[in-house]
């Protein structure tokens, strides 16, 4: 295994991180502060083309590799754009646009890709349900054929850019009775009949991404709008997930990097004692233990990465174990960030209460922590 980036990659993870240190990240706070959805920075995002950056250039895309994908999705982290807004991008283009992209026909893809790769067009993911979360074969959503459509009929919950999505992947049973194997993916578009997205919910954190149900209720979409082989949903939901153990992850790791250099530099400035509060072992620990996360989620993610550009399948144990490391072993060091800091780190203005609450989201999103240890222990 080589993770060393080439020098291609060096330069642009360096342009990405001061396009994002001008571009974005000063409006986080604010915007975090207002739960808004920053559609300036969404537009720069678009242009910049982070948005669709390993989709082929045909097709509106950058062309790269999964690797410079990862590192400019960690630069934008390490910048210190806030995990709402990088949530939003992980859900529009991984989840929504590569599972089009994956698996559409050459019309869907020159239709949908190029219009979210731009980020002219928002896109969402729905499987999650009220009643279906980790069960994901369960969800109720039901999708049956009439004619020259589909009617979907259900709701899906926690969706991410729900209330904002142009373009919907949404996962409903298209043959109840076949269990994980009865179901499909279909493309529903804003304003389809019967399709609506209901509240937006208030969050603890990433709260910049909004977030809510989607409704369907007799939804008619044209038959052409199935996505991939019917009944083949359950395999292709498990497939989009996979993107959450490496892209998705990568800005938050970046996001550790980022307070790490405000806990160091607090650390040398603030003196306690007549002295630095970096002089103090117990100060000193707790950067110790940051980078040594870091260091360690990083790896864990680049190998992903480096495996996707290799071409290999999936290692779905490395990949549970990925999820599970950065996803909850995320809380000790978000927690020891806002120690070093203190009664300011509890604080707005320091950022670290926003990556502290950000965080919290890491073992729950995209599969819990628990049940990436069942997948651990049963591949084991
Ligand atoms: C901010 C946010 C954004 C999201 N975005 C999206 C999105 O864009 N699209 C989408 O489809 N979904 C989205 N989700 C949903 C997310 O993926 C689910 O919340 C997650 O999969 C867990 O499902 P659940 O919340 O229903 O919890 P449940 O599955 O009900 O779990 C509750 C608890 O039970 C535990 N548990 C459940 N089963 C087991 C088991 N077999 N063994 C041990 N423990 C178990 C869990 O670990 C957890 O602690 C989002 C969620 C949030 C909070």
């Amino acid at each position: 295994m080589d993770f060393a980036l080439t020098e291609e990659q060096l330069m642009f993870k360096e342009q990405a991180l001061k396009f994002a240190r001008k571009e974005i990240a000063p409006r986080a706070r604010e915007n975090d502060l207002n739960s808004r959805f920053d559609w300036e920075s969404w537009r720069k995002l678009g242009e910049f083309g982070i948005l669709g950056l390993h989709f082929p250039e045909e097709l509106g895309g950058g062309g790269s590799d999964v690797m410079t994908t990862v590192v400019a999705a960690e630069a934008l982290g390490e910048a210190g754009v806030d995990g709402g807004l990088m949530l939003s991008y992980g859900a529009h283009t991984y989840l929504c646009a590569d599972t089009i992209y994956t698996h559409g026909t050459d019309e869907q893809r020159k239709k949908y890709i190029p219009k979210l790769a731009k980020g002219e067009w928002v896109g969402c993911m729905g499987l999650t349900e009220p009643g279906a979360g980790s069960d994901v074969a369960s969800i109720r959503t039901r999708a049956e054929r009439d004619g020259d459509s589909w009617v979907l009929n259900g709701s899906k919950m926690f969706i991410t850019n729900g209330a904002i999505a142009d373009v919907a992947v949404v996962y409903a049973k298209t043959d109840p009775s076949s269990g994980q194997t009865g179901m499909s993916a279909f493309i529903v578009e804003k304003g389809a009949p019967g399709f609506s997205a209901g509240r937006s919910l208030i969050k603890m954190g990433v709260r910049t991404s909004p977030t809510s149900e989607l409704i369907f209720e007799d939804c008619r979409i044209p038959a052409e709008n199935l996505l991939g082989m019917e009944n083949n949903g359950f395999l292709m939901a498990m497939q989009t997930v996979e993107w959450d153990r490496s892209t998705l992850l990568a800005p938050f790791v970046g996001g550790v990097q980022f307070v790490i250099e405000r806990c160091a530099r607090y650390a040398q400035e603030r003196h306690q004692f007549g002295r630095p509060i970096a002089e103090f072992q117990a100060v000193r620990h707790k950067l110790a233990d940051l980078k040594i996360f870091l260091e360690a989620a990083r790896s864990l993610i680049y190998r992903i990465a480096w495996r996707k550009d290799q071409g290999q399948p999936l290692n779905h144990l490395e990949a549970a174990v990925a999820k599970l490391f950065v996803g909850d072993w995320s809380l000790k060091p978000a927690n020891d960030a806002m120690q070093v800091m203190g009664g300011y780190g509890y604080c707005h203005e320091y950022d670290v209460e926003r990556f502290f609450r950000d965080s919290r989201l890491a073992p729950i999103g995209g599969g819990t922590s628990d049940i990436q240890k069942v997948l651990i222990s049963r591949l084991m």
